[in-house]
C-alpha cells in the first residue's frame, strides 16, 4: 500500500508559536500557567500541558493576578486584554501575526466610516475577536444565503476573511456582495497556509483510493479539510488519532492520501501512519 502523506499537514506557524509560547513558560515560570480557552484545537496537546500544570480558562476571572495569560493563534477582542490587564495577569500573546493584521484592518476601516462584512463563521472564537476590533458591528456571513437580507447601497463596505474559509466560498460571497455594494473593498485574509493544505489535500484526494484527515474533533480547518476531499474521494474519513481509524478491506486499497489540520501534531499524524 502507498502511502501519500501531505508536505502541509500538522502545525501551522500560528499554532506552533502557540504551543512554543506555552512551552517555554512551563521551562521558566513557577506561577500559574493559564490559556484563554484551548491553546489549541487538539485534545491530545491540551491534555499534556495540562497534565503539566496549565489551566484552561474560559473567563478571566478564574485566573489569580500575577499568574501568566497565555491568547492563543485565534486572538481575542479589545475587552478581554483589558480585563486581562485590570486583573493583573502577565499576558503572553500569541495571537497569530496574520489574525493580528485582521484586527488592525477592521479597527482602521471601521473608524474610517466603512461597514465591516466578516466572511466566516459568527461562532468562531477568530470571528468573534476580529468583530471585537469593529466594536462588535461587523455583519457576519457564512453563506450566500446570509447576505440575502443585505440591502444594496452606495455606502462604502469593507469585507474580509476568517483565515481558515476557503477560497469558494470567498468568491460566492464577494461576488454576490459585488452586486449590492459599489463601494466593496476587499481584503482577502485567507491565510496562506490554509490554502496551501488545501489545495494540496484536494490534488491527493484526486488520486487516491481512501483519504485520511486528522484533526481535533472542534477544528473547523479539519472540517473544511474533510470536506473538501469527500468532494473527490468517497472514502474520505475525518479522525483524531489512530485509534479512530476505520475498519476498512485494506486488500481492496493501493493508495491512502493523508492530510491533517493545522492543530495537529507530528506526533499524532506518525501514530496514524504506523497504524
Ligand atoms: S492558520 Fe494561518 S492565520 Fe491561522 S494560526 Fe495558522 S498561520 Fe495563523
Amino acid at each position: 500500500m502507498e502511502i501519500i502523506v501531505a508536505k502541509s499537514a500538522g502545525f501551522c506557524f500560528g499554532v506552533s508559536n502557540a504551543v512554543k509560547t506555552v512551552n517555554n513558560l512551563l521551562e521558566k515560570q513557577k506561577e500559574p500557567i493559564y490559556t484563554y480557552g484551548p491553546i489549541i484545537h487538539n485534545t491530545q496537546v491540551v491534555d499534556l500541558l495540562a497534565s503539566k500544570g496549565v489551566k484552561k480558562i474560559n473567563d478571566i476571572d478564574q485566573a489569580t493576578p500575577n499568574g501568566h495569560i497565555v491568547i492563543r493563534a485565534h486572538g481575542v477582542t479589545p475587552e478581554i486584554y483589558k480585563k486581562i490587564l485590570d486583573k493583573g495577569l502577565i499576558l503572553e500573546d500569541a495571537t497569530c501575526p496574520y489574525v493580528k493584521k485582521i484586527h488592525n484592518l477592521v479597527r482602521e476601516k471601521s473608524e474610517e466610516g466603512y461597514k465591516i462584512i466578516i466572511v466566516g463563521d459568527k461562532n468562531h472564537p477568530e470571528v468573534i475577536g476580529i468583530n471585537g476590533w469593529c466594536n462588535n458591528k461587523a455583519y457576519i456571513a457564512d453563506t450566500v444565503e446570509d447576505i440575502e437580507g443585505l440591502e444594496p447601497s452606495d455606502e462604502k463596505v469593507c469585507v474580509v476573511a476568517q483565515t481558515t474559509i476557503t477560497k469558494e466560498k470567498w468568491v460566492k460571497i464577494t461576488t454576490e456582495l459585488k452586486k449590492k455594494f459599489k463601494n466593496l473593498l476587499e481584503f482577502d485574509t485567507i491565510c496562506s497556509a490554509t490554502s496551501r493544505r488545501q489545495n494540496e489535500a484536494e490534488e491527493i484526494a484526486k488520486h487516491v483510493d481512501m483519504m485520511i484527515i486528522i484533526g481535533g474533533k472542534s477544528s473547523s480547518n479539519t472540517q473544511k479539510l474533510y470536506d473538501i476531499c469527500k468532494k473527490h474521494c468517497n472514502l474520505t474519513y475525518k479522525i483524531e488519532t489512530s485509534g479512530d481509524l476505520p475498519p476498512v478491506d485494506i486488500k481492496k486499497i493501493k493508495k491512502v492520501g493523508i492530510s491533517a489540520g493545522a492543530s495537529t501534531p507530528d506526533w499524532v499524524i506518525e501514530e496514524v501512519i504506523k497504524k
